[in-house]
């Protein structure tokens, strides 16, 4: 395929996806128009072209959210039993699954991720909030141990309005992430999708049409500093669950703080993966690629860090650039394609930096670093990177770059593997390569990360906690521990008189 056969191509795909819908905020349910005249526009990072224009919500418009999400939880949402919220989420599920192909697309587009990866999410989130309607019924209370004349129990009851915000990298399955065990517990909410990719959280608003009452889902696109500043400060937005980087994480908390929101916050990481000298070097090469160049090192518990035995270095390399050597950039609309752009323009500018910075700081680019053949150079391109000779001094090995960056140093005894993987201040995830059960599980115990591989790297199931240790986040999605994180607690104490006999 050469350069105008992709153009062409993303052309027909861009109109396909956008001819029937229109991409506005979602509030009360319905499409929502702000009275301010202001639009982004969602590019393509393929071809760098845009794909929709947006109006884009302010502050006024975040009150307008939180007023009715307050309203629909008061009116009625408060009220729905677990299993009338079982089968409004079920009904969404089916509703959402079939626009599979839909929303498949508009997140290859709106993303750059490659259409078999951006199918694969997709269904991953539909999963996910299958799995939270399953959990609906089982919220319950406790009742404690007290004398003849006093019945005391708890009981778990939901916030009343979310504010939730998500990153680009993962739209759709954020997006599940956060509202599965929201609405699931019995809150409302008013979610604030990335502005560089709000397609997939728009039409699946959209497509909640007539499932949920009014207002019980809102979304409202915007500029972070803004919108995303405007919900998390709102008084009416009783819990803050936040994805996105570290930075702003902390913004967000303070935000939250103002008015004594809880917030579970999913941030970046820097993560490790220690190769032992007793591997599967196929296998551990494999899954470390996978850890970096899977959506173009755009996720955050990407294997950024490889941490190798020095005995195997020289043969780990080698099953390394095997593996990586399988991730080639392409057309993300075609079904072969491994590796797609960059999302932004800013994300591809800061791993070129980054890229710059290694050889300044005098590691060893020993693969990649460029940009791919002439038939892409429409497109936010990287190709998979590999530095070797790294130390953790330097920038490359303990900032996150978010992008397909590997950068590869050596140890020698157990002690020094663990305490080179947990010198940073994140703790996200982190991998173990070897055949050993026995120092597998000792060294899952040691690692400080929120999320352990074990030769390994993608599995991530709804029913399995996710969230990071140290600066990557405070609480965690997925999981029964989220849908509690949506839940707080009441004690009641009743008298119940001196029973007379
Ligand atoms: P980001 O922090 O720049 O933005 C995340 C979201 O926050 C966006 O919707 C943005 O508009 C909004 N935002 C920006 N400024 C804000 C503010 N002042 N107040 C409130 N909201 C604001 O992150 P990003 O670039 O979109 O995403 C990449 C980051 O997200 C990486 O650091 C990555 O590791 C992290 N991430 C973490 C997880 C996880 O589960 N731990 C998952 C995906 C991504």
């Amino acid at each position: 395929m050469d350069n105008s056969d992709i153009l062409t191509a993303h052309e027909d795909a861009i109109t396909e996806v956008t001819t029937d819908t229109k991409f506005t905020p979602w509030i009360d349910g319905e499409q929502y128009f702000p009275d301010q005249d202001v639009t982004i526009e969602t590019i393509d990072p393929a071809v760098t072209r845009p794909i929709t224009a947006i109006p884009v919500c302010d502050s006024d418009d975040v009150d307008a959210a939180v007023k009715a999400a307050r309203d629909a939880y008061d009116r009625e949402w408060a009220a729905t039993l677990p299993a009338e919220r079982v089968t409004m989420l079920r009904k969404w599920v089916n509703e959402l699954r079939d626009h599979e192909d839909e929303l498949t697309r508009l997140e290859c587009l709106d993303t750059g991720k490659p259409i078999k990866q951006a199918r694969g999410e997709v269904q991953a989130a539909f999963d996910t909030l299958d799995y939270y309607a399953s959990l609906c019924r089982t919220i319950k209370g406790d009742q404690i141990a007290a004398g003849e004349d006093l019945h005391a129990y708890t009981r778990k009851e939901p916030f009343g309005v979310v504010g939730q915000i998500i990153p680009w990298n993962f739209p759709i399955w954020s997006l599940t992430w956060k509202l599965g065990p929201a609405l699931a517990a019995g809150n409302t909410s008013v979610l604030k999708p990335a502005q560089d990719a709000p397609l997939t959280a728009i039409r699946a608003a959209q497509l909640s049409t007539d499932i949920f009452p009014d207002g019980v889902v809102n979304v409202v696109p915007g500029i972070g500093s803004d919108v995303g500043n405007a919900l998390t400060g709102h008084g009416g937005v009783q819990k803050v669950s936040f994805t996105g980087s570290r930075k702003v994480g902390e913004l967000v908390m303070q935000s939250a703080a103002n008015h004594i929101a809880p917030v579970t916050l999913e941030l970046g990481s820097k993560s490790p993966f220690l190769v032992f000298p007793d591997a599967n070097l196929s296998k551990v090469g494999q899954a470390i690629a996978d850890g970096i160049y899977y959506s173009s090192g755009e996720i955050c518990d990407a294997f950024s860090r490889t941490i190798v035995h020095k005995d195997i270095y020289e043969e780990f390399l080698d099953a390394f650039l095997a593996a990586a050597e399988e991730y080639t950039c392409g057309d993300p609309l075609d079904e072969d394609t491994t590796m797609g752009p960059l999302t932004t323009a800013d994300q591809y500018e800061s791993v070129q930096k980054y890229i710059s910075l290694g050889k300044q700081e005098g590691s060893n680019l020993v693969y990649g670093g460029g940009t791919p053949a002439e038939s892409l150079e429409h497109g936010w391109y990287i190709e998979p990177t590999v530095f070797t000779d790294v130390d953790n001094d330097m920038r490359i090995a303990c900032e996150e770059i978010f992008g397909p960056v590997q950068t590869i140093q050596t140890f020698g005894s157990y002690e020094e593997g663990i305490d080179l993987a947990n010198d940073t201040r994140f703790g996200l995830s982190a991998g173990i390569g070897t055949e050993d059960i026995s120092l597998a599980h000792r060294a899952a115990a040691d690692l400080e990360a929120g999320i352990v591989y074990v030769n390994d790297y993608g599995p991530i199931l709804p029913e399995a906690p996710y969230g990071g240790f140290n600066e990557s986040g405070i609480g965690n999605d997925l999981g029964e521990e989220s849908l509690n994180h949506y839940l707080q607690t009441k004690s009641v104490y009743m008298n119940l008189e001196n029973p007379t006999h």
